[in-house]
Protein backbone atom coordinates (compact mmCIF):
# COMPACT_ATOMS: atom_id res chain seq x y z
CA UNK A 1 0.00 0.00 0.00
CA UNK A 2 1.27 3.40 -0.56
CA UNK A 3 1.76 6.25 1.75
CA UNK A 4 1.46 9.78 1.14
CA UNK A 5 4.80 11.50 3.13
CA UNK A 6 5.10 14.70 1.70
CA UNK A 7 3.24 16.84 -1.67
CA UNK A 8 3.84 14.36 -4.56
CA UNK A 9 6.27 11.66 -2.42
CA UNK A 10 5.05 7.81 -1.50
CA UNK A 11 6.29 4.71 0.44
CA UNK A 12 5.92 1.50 0.01
CA UNK A 13 7.23 -0.43 2.61
CA UNK A 14 8.12 -3.72 2.53
CA UNK A 15 8.60 -6.14 5.01
CA UNK A 16 12.16 -6.74 4.78
CA UNK A 17 13.53 -4.33 6.76
CA UNK A 18 11.63 -2.39 6.62
CA UNK A 19 12.85 -0.95 2.83
CA UNK A 20 11.29 1.78 1.75
CA UNK A 21 10.92 2.11 -1.96
CA UNK A 22 9.95 5.97 -3.27
CA UNK A 23 7.82 6.94 -5.59
CA UNK A 24 8.14 10.88 -6.87
CA UNK A 25 5.14 12.01 -8.94
CA UNK A 26 6.13 14.33 -12.23
CA UNK A 27 4.36 15.37 -15.02
CA UNK A 28 3.66 12.02 -16.92
CA UNK A 29 4.36 9.13 -14.53
CA UNK A 30 6.33 8.76 -11.51
CA UNK A 31 10.18 7.92 -10.61
CA UNK A 32 10.74 4.98 -8.66
CA UNK A 33 13.40 4.99 -6.60
CA UNK A 34 14.92 1.74 -4.79
CA UNK A 35 11.43 -0.47 -5.65
CA UNK A 36 11.21 -2.98 -2.92
CA UNK A 37 12.01 -6.33 -2.73
CA UNK A 38 9.55 -9.60 -2.94
CA UNK A 39 8.18 -9.51 -6.17
CA UNK A 40 4.38 -9.71 -4.31
CA UNK A 41 5.73 -6.42 -3.18
CA UNK A 42 6.98 -5.09 -6.38
CA UNK A 43 4.16 -6.22 -8.14
CA UNK A 44 1.56 -4.51 -5.36
CA UNK A 45 3.09 -1.88 -6.00
CA UNK A 46 3.01 -2.09 -9.79
CA UNK A 47 -0.59 -2.46 -9.58
CA UNK A 48 -1.11 0.93 -7.07
CA UNK A 49 0.76 2.79 -10.07
CA UNK A 50 -1.59 1.82 -12.37
CA UNK A 51 -4.97 2.11 -10.28
CA UNK A 52 -3.39 5.93 -10.23
CA UNK A 53 -2.85 6.32 -13.71
CA UNK A 54 0.85 6.80 -13.26
CA UNK A 55 3.42 4.60 -15.25
CA UNK A 56 6.94 4.33 -13.93
CA UNK A 57 9.05 7.09 -16.31
CA UNK A 58 12.53 6.37 -14.82
CA UNK A 59 13.75 3.95 -11.44
CA UNK A 60 16.73 4.88 -9.64
CA UNK A 61 18.82 2.90 -7.23
CA UNK A 62 20.55 4.54 -4.85
CA UNK A 63 23.60 2.13 -3.98
CA UNK A 64 24.76 -1.19 -5.57
CA UNK A 65 23.47 -3.98 -2.99
CA UNK A 66 20.84 -5.93 -3.96
CA UNK A 67 17.21 -5.32 -2.18
CA UNK A 68 18.05 -1.90 -4.06
CA UNK A 69 18.80 -2.99 -7.47
CA UNK A 70 15.65 -5.07 -8.02
CA UNK A 71 12.85 -4.57 -10.74
CA UNK A 72 9.53 -6.24 -11.80
CA UNK A 73 8.46 -6.60 -15.11
CA UNK A 74 4.99 -5.25 -14.12
CA UNK A 75 6.74 -2.05 -13.65
CA UNK A 76 7.29 -1.47 -17.07
CA UNK A 77 10.71 -0.65 -18.96
CA UNK A 78 11.56 2.88 -18.11
CA UNK A 79 15.38 3.80 -17.81
CA UNK A 80 16.79 2.80 -14.73
CA UNK A 81 19.48 4.74 -13.46
CA UNK A 82 22.70 4.56 -10.82
CA UNK A 83 25.37 7.05 -10.19
CA UNK A 84 28.21 6.20 -12.53
CA UNK A 85 30.36 4.75 -9.84
CA UNK A 86 27.53 2.49 -8.93
CA UNK A 87 26.21 1.09 -12.25
CA UNK A 88 30.41 0.02 -12.67
CA UNK A 89 30.57 -1.56 -9.27
CA UNK A 90 26.76 -3.45 -10.15
CA UNK A 91 28.24 -4.33 -14.00
CA UNK A 92 31.96 -5.74 -11.82
CA UNK A 93 29.89 -7.67 -9.40
CA UNK A 94 27.17 -9.22 -11.14
CA UNK A 95 28.19 -9.81 -14.81
CA UNK A 96 29.60 -13.34 -13.79
CA UNK A 97 26.78 -16.25 -14.81
CA UNK A 98 27.31 -17.16 -10.97
CA UNK A 99 26.52 -14.13 -9.72
CA UNK A 100 22.19 -14.32 -9.46
CA UNK A 101 22.98 -17.28 -7.19
CA UNK A 102 25.51 -15.28 -4.92
CA UNK A 103 23.19 -13.15 -4.98
CA UNK A 104 20.44 -15.54 -3.69
CA UNK A 105 22.49 -17.27 -1.07
CA UNK A 106 23.38 -13.63 0.38
CA UNK A 107 19.59 -13.48 1.18
CA UNK A 108 17.30 -15.42 4.32
CA UNK A 109 16.38 -18.62 2.67
CA UNK A 110 12.69 -17.98 3.09
CA UNK A 111 13.00 -14.47 1.14
CA UNK A 112 14.89 -15.66 -1.21
CA UNK A 113 12.81 -17.57 -3.23
CA UNK A 114 10.36 -14.54 -3.26
CA UNK A 115 13.07 -12.34 -4.65
CA UNK A 116 12.85 -11.32 -8.48
CA UNK A 117 16.05 -11.49 -9.75
CA UNK A 118 15.15 -11.54 -13.52
CA UNK A 119 16.04 -7.79 -13.82
CA UNK A 120 18.61 -7.41 -11.00
CA UNK A 121 20.90 -4.87 -11.73
CA UNK A 122 19.87 -3.13 -15.00
CA UNK A 123 20.91 0.52 -14.31
CA UNK A 124 22.51 3.21 -16.15
CA UNK A 125 25.44 5.27 -15.03
CA UNK A 126 24.85 8.54 -15.29
CA UNK A 127 27.67 10.78 -15.61
CA UNK A 128 30.21 11.56 -13.26
CA UNK A 129 28.74 15.20 -11.79
CA UNK A 130 25.23 15.22 -13.05
CA UNK A 131 23.46 16.84 -10.59
CA UNK A 132 19.96 15.88 -11.16
CA UNK A 133 17.83 12.69 -12.44
CA UNK A 134 17.40 13.61 -16.38
CA UNK A 135 13.68 13.21 -16.17
CA UNK A 136 10.08 15.30 -16.37
CA UNK A 137 9.27 16.04 -12.86
CA UNK A 138 10.25 18.13 -9.79
CA UNK A 139 14.23 18.81 -10.10
CA UNK A 140 15.91 15.63 -7.82
CA UNK A 141 19.32 16.30 -6.81
CA UNK A 142 22.22 13.37 -6.62
CA UNK A 143 24.04 13.88 -3.12
CA UNK A 144 27.00 11.59 -4.37
CA UNK A 145 29.38 10.23 -1.67
CA UNK A 146 31.55 7.39 -0.63
CA UNK A 147 29.77 5.39 2.21
CA UNK A 148 28.05 2.37 3.13
CA UNK A 149 28.48 1.27 -0.56
CA UNK A 150 30.36 2.53 -4.01
CA UNK A 151 28.52 5.40 -5.28
CA UNK A 152 25.98 5.81 -2.90
CA UNK A 153 23.78 8.90 -3.49
CA UNK A 154 21.06 10.36 -1.11
CA UNK A 155 18.49 12.19 -3.39
CA UNK A 156 17.15 15.68 -2.35
CA UNK A 157 13.79 16.16 -4.32
CA UNK A 158 14.37 20.33 -3.67
CA UNK A 159 11.32 21.71 -4.10
CA UNK A 160 9.35 19.34 -1.72
CA UNK A 161 12.43 19.33 0.88
CA UNK A 162 12.41 15.56 0.49
CA UNK A 163 15.72 13.72 1.05
CA UNK A 164 15.75 10.12 -0.02
CA UNK A 165 18.81 8.83 2.24
CA UNK A 166 19.43 5.26 0.69
CA UNK A 167 20.64 3.64 3.48
CA UNK A 168 21.60 6.65 5.86
CA UNK A 169 19.78 7.82 8.59
CA UNK A 170 18.30 4.49 9.16
CA UNK A 171 16.93 3.87 12.63
CA UNK A 172 16.51 0.29 12.42
CA UNK A 173 19.67 -0.54 10.73
CA UNK A 174 23.45 0.61 12.78
CA UNK A 175 25.78 2.57 10.36
CA UNK A 176 27.72 -0.61 7.85
CA UNK A 177 30.44 1.10 6.46
CA UNK A 178 32.03 0.42 3.33
CA UNK A 179 35.34 -1.39 3.49
CA UNK A 180 36.29 -3.02 0.32
CA UNK A 181 36.71 0.25 -1.73
CA UNK A 182 38.22 2.60 0.19
CA UNK A 183 41.41 3.53 2.15
CA UNK A 184 39.54 5.21 5.07
CA UNK A 185 35.98 4.13 5.25
CA UNK A 186 35.58 6.04 8.61
CA UNK A 187 36.52 9.25 7.66
CA UNK A 188 34.33 8.41 4.41
CA UNK A 189 31.21 8.19 6.19
CA UNK A 190 32.11 11.01 8.43
CA UNK A 191 32.72 13.32 5.51
CA UNK A 192 29.29 11.63 4.10
CA UNK A 193 27.45 12.44 7.07
CA UNK A 194 28.58 16.29 6.67
CA UNK A 195 27.09 16.64 3.32
CA UNK A 196 23.70 15.23 4.54
CA UNK A 197 23.98 18.07 7.23
CA UNK A 198 24.87 20.63 4.77
CA UNK A 199 21.30 20.13 3.00
CA UNK A 200 19.56 19.09 6.68
CA UNK A 201 18.33 22.93 6.48
CA UNK A 202 16.10 22.41 3.66
CA UNK A 203 14.29 19.09 4.37
CA UNK A 204 11.16 19.00 5.72
CA UNK A 205 10.82 14.84 5.46
CA UNK A 206 13.56 12.32 5.46
CA UNK A 207 13.07 8.58 4.32
CA UNK A 208 15.86 5.80 4.53
CA UNK A 209 16.34 3.03 2.77
CA UNK A 210 15.09 1.05 5.91
CA UNK A 211 13.36 2.39 9.06
CA UNK A 212 10.55 4.90 9.82
CA UNK A 213 10.90 8.48 7.68
CA UNK A 214 11.64 11.30 9.63
CA UNK A 215 10.37 15.22 9.78
CA UNK A 216 12.85 18.12 9.73
CA UNK A 217 12.95 18.01 13.74
CA UNK A 218 14.85 14.39 13.94
CA UNK A 219 17.32 14.93 10.89
CA UNK A 220 19.65 16.54 12.96
CA UNK A 221 19.56 13.73 15.77
CA UNK A 222 19.34 11.06 13.27
CA UNK A 223 22.94 12.28 11.85
CA UNK A 224 24.33 13.16 15.67
CA UNK A 225 23.20 9.21 16.44
CA UNK A 226 25.04 8.11 13.21
CA UNK A 227 28.06 10.12 13.88
CA UNK A 228 28.07 8.94 17.69
CA UNK A 229 28.50 5.24 16.39
CA UNK A 230 31.09 6.08 13.04
CA UNK A 231 33.16 7.24 16.19
CA UNK A 232 33.18 4.71 18.55
CA UNK A 233 34.95 2.35 16.86
CA UNK A 234 37.58 5.00 15.66
CA UNK A 235 37.97 5.51 19.27
CA UNK A 236 38.31 2.05 19.92
CA UNK A 237 41.49 2.07 17.53
CA UNK A 238 42.88 4.63 18.69
CA UNK A 239 43.39 3.22 21.93
CA UNK A 240 44.71 -0.20 21.05
CA UNK A 241 47.34 2.05 18.45
CA UNK A 242 48.33 3.82 21.82
CA UNK A 243 48.19 0.21 23.48
CA UNK A 244 50.87 -1.17 20.89
CA UNK A 245 52.66 1.37 20.44
CA UNK A 246 53.91 1.68 24.20
ZN1 LIG B 1 19.68 -1.72 2.05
Amino acid sequence: MLRQVAEGALIHESEFMQSNAVVVQGRAGVLLIDPGVTGDEIACLANDLRELGQPVVAGFSTHPHWDHLLWHAALGAAPRYGTAHGAATVRARLSDAGAKARVAALMPPDIAEQVPLDLLGLITGLPAETARIPWDGPRVRIIEHQAHAPGHAALLIEERGVLVAGDMLSDVLIPMLDLNDTVDPIEDYLSALRLLERVAGDVDVFIPGHGSVGGADQISARIEQDRAYVHAPRARAKKLFTTLRV
